[in-house]
């Protein structure tokens, strides 16, 4: 074949490729224009993963009449026009492509109205060719509709994943993006339900509530540091160490509110976290980085996912730094720790590390820890594996912890960790080799589900079922409860269902749907702390703590005891 230019609709179309991967790279770009429009209000309807439908509905400064069609165009952008701008890109776009793109592999329809207007104008393309174009009259703002996505494109099609997945890669989309601008109201609706809203009153934690959760959301830390050389800052949010994860999917990093994926700030992150959590769990964080435009680049990655910074280190250094100073602030190490005894490890960073007696600890930590003492190796290498060991009850403290004596030292061991551990790994059991697990109601409880409840039940419905729990639906978002998982004590069995839903929920942002459901049932069947316990009560306890496979951490990564060595107390009393 003999070289030539390719035709502009075969061009358009390859070029697509590059900026419209997915239905969610679609809501991304016009999320973002809409940002740049300074929407206060931003609504994405999807349809069938988005493959069918996607619209974006803002309420910013729209687009004058005249340069519509221009928009459409290669290239073609109103947010840069120099060269020293490109060194310094302050809007999210920048590239002029993603309208163009987007056209050119679906139909799409496009109404604008600038507020000052009385009347706004429509266009609509059919991949990528203008086919239709008038006045008409619409609300302030700019409405984007986009059809039959890759219709033209059936390699591209069949390469998407099913529609609900398609749906949480946009559901994950909007709401990363509801965390960085609180400011901005954010609605997703997903086959015409409502699956999320962003209060949108500038207050970022009660974004954060709306994203993760109101349970989650109490356990995130507010991180904000700034670097006073260079002015880079960084502020949002580190979860507490409690509050662990089994990939790195929920940490999501912004750059001057673009969102950006970056192997070196999850590092940063996890490096601040070293030593508080179990091997294989990470942390949760949503957090920004501000610094001046001219010190990033963003022009670096095709779907601008990636970015470059200038000061990679000093980037580092104040994530990592920040996120650390929260957690050790959240974090006191117990008065019986002595750092200053000669036969202890230095501490590292003082007060910041954690109190386990087992899990994570890092040698040098500075705690007694129960392998250095007994000299059975590294401490995180052998966390999750070792066994507990055998401990004698001595008593109750503060009817949250039980005092026992186990192998060379006196152990605390917190009641409702160390039960929940129990719990825990009693439902993680395989359904055939575990007991019934059911308790019906003597009558059974209406309980009204949120959107948010309702899709979590629904996505979640078999293992609940498997951990016990049977409803029936009861119309229009309620459902009867009938029975609830057997290990529920007393408690209220709505509250309980509405919390597991609330923590399972977001099937996006939370993976393990399973695990996360699990730990939460756990959670609420386990013994509260100020629960006075008999002896046989707490034997049995510790006893069965002894036989899970991981009894030294609850099933969040928090700490089932803590160790306090007999050399270290008769050091304390001046014996040695
Ligand atoms: P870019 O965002 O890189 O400039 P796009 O192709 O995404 O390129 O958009 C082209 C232009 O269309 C933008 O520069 C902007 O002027 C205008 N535009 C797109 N979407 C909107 C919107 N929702 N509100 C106002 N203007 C918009
Ligand atoms: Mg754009």
């Amino acid at each position: 074949m003999p070289i030539k230019v390719l035709p502009p609709v075969l061009a358009a179309k390859i070029a697509a490729g590059e900026v419209v991967e997915r239905p969610a790279s679609v809501v991304k770009e016009l999320v973002e224009n809409s940002i740049d429009a300074s929407s206060s209000q931003i609504t994405v309807e999807i349809k069938a993963g988005g493959v069918e439908q996607i619209k974006v509905i803002d309420d910013g400064h729209g687009i004058p009449s005249e340069e519509l069609a221009v928009a459409f165009q290669r290239h073609a952008t109103s947010k840069i026009d120099s060269q020293e701008q490109l060194d310094a890109i302050a809007t999210l776009g920048f590239r002029g492509e993603a309208l163009p793109s987007i056209a050119a592999v679906s139909n799409t329809t496009i109404t604008t109205r600038q507020p000052l207007n009385p009347s706004g104008f429509r266009m609509e393309l059919h991949w990528g060719e203008g086919a239709f174009s008038g006045t008409q009259g619409c609300p302030p703002g700019t409405a984007i509709e986009v059809s039959d996505l890759f219709g033209n494109l059936p390699a591209r099609r069949k390469f998407l994943r099913s529609s609900s997945t398609e749906t949480t890669r946009v559901q994950e989309l909007v709401s990363r993006y509801s965390l960085v601008f609180p400011g901005i109201r954010f609605q997703l609706v997903v086959d015409g339900k409502i699956s999320f809203t962003s209060p949108g009153n500038g207050l970022p934690r009660e974004a954060l509530v709306a994203v993760y959760g109101p349970q989650a959301a109490t356990a995130m830390l507010e991180v904000r540091g700034e670097d006073t050389e260079t002015g880079y800052q960084v502020n949002g949010f580190a979860g507490a160490p409690i509050l662990t994860r089994a990939n790195r999917t929920y940490m999501t990093f912004f750059v001057n509110r673009r969102w950006v994926q970056s192997r070196m700030l999850s590092f940063a992150v996890e490096e601040a976290y070293m030593g508080l959590l179990q091997v294989k769990r990470y942390p949760l964080a949503a957090l920004n980085i501000s610094i001046p435009y001219g010190d990033v680049d963003v022009n670096y990655h095709p779907s601008k996912r990636e970015v470059r910074f200038q000061e990679e280190n000093r980037v580092f250094s104040i994530v990592q730094k920040a996120v650390r100073a929260v957690l050790v602030a959240d974090s006191p190490v117990p008065n019986l720790a002595s750092p200053s005894e000669s036969d202890y490890p230095k501490p590292v960073a003082s007060s910041f590390f954690p109190r386990s007696a087992f899990g994570g600890i890092r040698n040098g930590s500075g705690l007694p820890t129960y392998q250095s003492q007994i000299g059975s190796g590294p401490a995180d290498a052998a966390a999750p594996l070792q066994p507990a060991p055998p401990l004698k009850v001595v008593g109750q403290l503060k009817l949250t912890y039980i005092v026992a004596e186990g192998p060379a030292g006196m152990f605390l061991v917190d009641q409702h960790a160390a039960h929940e551990r129990v719990l825990f790994d009693r439902l993680s059991q395989k359904t055939s080799e575990r007991e019934p697990q059911s308790q019906p109601l003597l009558e059974p409880v209406l309980v009204d589900l949120s959107p948010s409840q309702r899709d979590a039940l629904k996505s979640n419905r078999e293992s609940l079922e498997d951990y016990g729990y049977e409803f029936e639906p009861f119309g229009d978002g309620s459902y009867l409860l009938r029975a609830v998982p057997a290990i529920f004590g007393e408690g209220d069995p709505a509250k309980s269902i509405l919390d597991v839903l609330d923590m399972t929920a977001f099937e996006g942002l939370v993976r393990q749907k399973e695990e996360v459901t699990a730990a939460s049932i756990a959670c609420h069947g386990a013994i509260r702390a100020g629960k006075s316990l008999t002896e046989p009560e707490m034997v049995a306890l510790l006893e069965q703590l002894e036989a899970t496979p991981n009894p030294h951490t609850c099933p969040h990564g928090r700490p089932t005891m803590v160790y306090f060595s007999s050399n270290h107390m008769e050091r304390e009393f001046g014996r040695r």
